[in-house]
């Protein structure tokens, strides 16, 4: 036993910081989204099955502790049904104690999953899947190069909340760049209300050194806003966004005002906390703490 067998960059969702981190995929199937530099330069796999086995079995032995275990990297809903089902079996067998696993799954890799599969993965204790809709408006969804239509977005969602799995979809402050900011977060507004995932996480745009969009900014294409524009946006789309339950957060360290609503019930009460912040009345994370 010599730990887990981590390759290239793991990230997680926030939500799950007390989670075992099981790496069963490498990179990201798709990779081609312009915002994004997680993992560029990495080829897609799937790990092989000895080793996966092998960081279960180091899991169970070292980290009992941990009750849910997620399943890195990018889009491991990708992995082929009978695949998923072994690895969500190994899980069952060797950890009974995990009350929930989670994984990132993009709008292709569920609709590739008949509703049947995704039931069948739930059985076997997949409770959340976290969903990337970045933006609801089809043209930032075209620039990003997200390769998904709206349509497909919200088709997937549904996919998943039909099969009884949770779902939380992040959504991207900033995406669009000044001029279309507020039809951006208009539209995704409405996409995350078409959706009704349990959760919602918007995150700010943090831009890498090592991307499409880094490349466009450097030539003037496109603009950052700055933090009371994206402010601005995030009312825009906690506005547009009616969920019949559950949490809407823009919480992420990266985040300038920390949000965490309880909707429906609380967000008149959020929207108001924007304003307020967005008046003066409440003092901003400054520029130095992002990232923290
Ligand atoms: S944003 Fe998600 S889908 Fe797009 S390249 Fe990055 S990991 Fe892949």
């Amino acid at each position: 036993m010599d730990g887990m067998h981590y390759e290239g960059t793991i990230i997680r969702p926030p939500s799950e910081a007390d989670s075992v981190l099981l790496q069963v995929t490498v990179g990201c199937s798709h990779n081609k989204c312009t915002f994004c530099g997680t993992y560029k330069g990495e080829r897609f796999r799937i790990k092989d099955d000895a080793t996966i086995d092998a960081d279960i079995r180091y899991a169970a032995g070292n980290l009992s502790f941990l009750h849910r275990v997620f399943l890195v990297d990018g889009d491991a809903l990708i992995i082929p049904q009978d695949r998923l089902v072994r690895i969500m079996r190994r899980i069952r067998e060797e950890m009974p104690w995990i009350r929930r696993v989670g994984l990132y799954g993009n709008a292709k890799s569920i609709l590739r999953k008949t509703p049947e599969q995704l039931a069948e993965l739930r059985e076997l204790g997949l409770g959340i899947v976290y969903q990337g809709l970045e933006s609801g408006d089809e043209q930032v969804l075209r620039e990003i190069n997200k390769g998904v239509s709206l349509d497909r977005m919200i088709q997937s969602a549904r996919r998943v909340r039909e099969a009884g799995i949770k779902l939380s979809v992040m959504a991207i402050l900033g995406l669009a760049g000044r001029e279309r900011s507020l039809v951006h977060a208009r539209a995704t507004g409405e996409a995350l209300t078409a959706m009704d995932p349990n959760y919602v996480g918007v995150l700010t745009l943090m831009v890498l050194p090592n991307t499409e969009l880094y490349a466009r900014i450097q030539r003037g294409e496109f603009e950052l806003l700055s933090s009371r524009e994206m402010l601005e946006e995030l009312r825009e789309i906690l506005r547009h966004t009616t969920m019949t339950r559950g949490l809407f957060f823009a919480n992420h360290a990266s985040n300038y005002l920390p949000l965490k609503v309880r909707m429906p019930g609380e967000k008149e009460r959020a929207l108001k906390t924007i304003d307020d912040a967005l008046q003066g009345g409440i003092h901003l994370r400054p520029e130095w703490m992002r990232g923290l």
